[in-house]
């Protein structure tokens, strides 16, 4: 089967009438206070607390097509709260485990920012408070999901935010063939990415902010942002160009530009509905090891997301989301596995984006009040949340302001660069080759999670 469209940057501008129109570029050599690269879910954000905190900021947002063009209007729609990716890594630089959870906790409030500047903004992004359910179709699925819940909790999620549920349970809520229980992650969200983007752009403009599309940065240095349109001299310049972060001179090594692609099927009859139950709307993942995300749309489709070819040589990135055969095949697979009951109707949409994946996994606040430079990412495909708690905290860090959020343990956090070529290229595809191989080993029944599983991991420091 094929999509009737692919790419176009995603199913979700499709949605609401195609791709927009521009606003203006920035119209030559121009001084601001703060200069914000990228304007997706991160620049919006920092833009829009920056305004918040003091009015009188002149702030300018440089974006190289329009704002949401990124991953920000292009992604699944989990607005999970959720923490990327590993609590233990976050303990250095004299951190503990205390200021770890006050980052768990940090990370979990973003959900009810997110939905509260949505309501008092106006802004209409199809939210809906809903649960996170991560469906086990094996035993070793099974042992994963309960080491999942049992972490989670350690770090600092109580048991009524993140718990387990058996077969029937499960199946009460979405009846996924073979499903045989799920981890249940409550006080999440589902939104309309592309809607929030342009919500949010259009929320930071009427404070006063510049947004200058089609405008690419050519260089970043302290106190000077280069363009294609012109020079933006401002004391403060903020980085916020998560997967695309790799293009820019300096930075190849910097954050992986990872590949995730996602399907939409045409909107599905209430009589299938009635089969599949779904009811809650959940977003909803599976416990694989080559993991997929879904979303029940405000219309009726479902949407899944996963890998795919996982990553280009050298860093390259596609730009308007096209994916390639192999990866909507897989897609159509994952789809027509979770729910057969949708196989036989038309799938709508396939498109893909980047995501920034930093080399130990883990998302980063980075500010120097030295050279007034700033950049945040590295969200490993938790972003629609983070970047939330990003904008808030490099908001603070830009204005010097010693808050809570300026101490948690991701601001300034060091990691070291990728390896150069062929070497990543070889340890990413390794990685999920051996994600492949380990799904298909855990198949078997009763076996346990696959230490090829691990071993991927291994090679790539995830
Ligand atoms: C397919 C997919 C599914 C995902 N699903 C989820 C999900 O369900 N839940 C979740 O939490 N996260 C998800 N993510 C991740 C999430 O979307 C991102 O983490 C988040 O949107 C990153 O926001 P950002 O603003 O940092 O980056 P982006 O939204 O990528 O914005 C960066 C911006 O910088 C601009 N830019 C790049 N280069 C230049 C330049 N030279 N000059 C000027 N501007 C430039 C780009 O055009 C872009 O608009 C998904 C990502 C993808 C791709």
């Amino acid at each position: 089967m094929k999509p009737q469209r692919t790419g176009d940057v995603s199913f979700w501008y499709s949605d609401i009438g195609g791709l927009p129109a521009r606003r203006a570029p920035l119209a030559g050599d121009t001084t601001a206070d703060i200069c914000i690269v990228g304007a997706g879910y991160t620049g919006l954000w920092t833009a829009y607390y920056l305004k918040k905190a003091d009015p009188t900021l002149k702030v300018v947002v440089v974006e190289k097509e329009f704002a949401g063009f990124g991953a920000s209007g292009r992604n699944g729609g989990w607005l999970s709260g959720g923490f990327a990716w590993n609590h233990e890594k976050y303990l250095t630089n004299g951190k503990t485990p205390t200021d770890v959870r006050r980052m768990v906790h940090a990370m979990t409030g973003t959900v009810d920012e997110v939905i509260r500047v949505a309501e008092a903004e106006g802004i209409d992004a199809d939210i809906l408070r809903t649960d996170e359910l991560m469906v086990a179709t094996n035993h070793a699925q099974m042992t994963r999901m309960l080491d999942e819940v049992e972490h989670r909790q350690s770090w600092g999620e109580g048991p009524d935010r993140v718990y387990a549920i058996g077969e029937g349970e499960t199946l009460a809520r979405v009846r996924i063939p073979g499903a045989i229980g799920a981890m249940v992650v409550t006080g999440v969200a589902r939104v309309q990415p592309a809607k929030l983007a342009r919500g949010l752009a259009a929320a930071v403009e009427r404070l006063g902010v510049t947004i200058a599309e089609g405008t690419t940065v050519t260089a970043l240095a302290p106190g000077k942002v280069t363009t294609d349109r012109g020079t933006v001299t401002a004391k403060i310049v903020i980085r916020a160009t998560e997967g695309f972060t790799a293009t820019f001179p300096g930075l190849a090594r910097e954050w992986l530009p990872i590949n995730s692609a996602q399907i939409a099927t045409e909107p599905l009859p209430p009589e299938v509905w009635a089969r599949i139950g779904w009811e809650g709307h959940e977003i909803l993942g599976d416990m694989a090891n080559a993991y997929c995300y879904c979303q029940r749309t405000r219309e009726g489709r479902i949407t899944v997301g996963a890998r795919g070819v996982p990553y280009r040589m050298g860093s390259r990135i596609d730009t308007m989301g096209e994916p390639d055969p192999v990866t909507i095949e897989r897609l159509i697979a994952i789809l027509n596995k979770h729910f057969p009951e949708a196989a036989k109707y038309g799938v709508a949409h396939a498109w893909c984006g980047v995501i920034g994946v930093p080399r130990d996994w883990c998302a980063t606040v980075g500010f120097d009040p030295a050279t007034g430079m700033g950049f945040a990412g590295g969200y490993v495909g938790v972003g629609v949340s983070t970047s939330n708690l990003s904008g808030r905290t490099l908001a603070d860090l830009s204005l010097g302001r010693k808050t809570d959020l300026a101490t948690l343990p991701w601001v300034n956090h060091r990691v070291r660069k990728w390896e150069p070529e062929p070497l990543r290229w070889m340890g990413v595809h390794g990685m999920y080759k051996l994600y492949a191989m380990a799904d298909q080993r855990e198949k078997r029944p009763g076996v346990g999670p696959s230490k090829l599983a691990k071993l991927g991991a291994w090679i790539t420091g995830r």
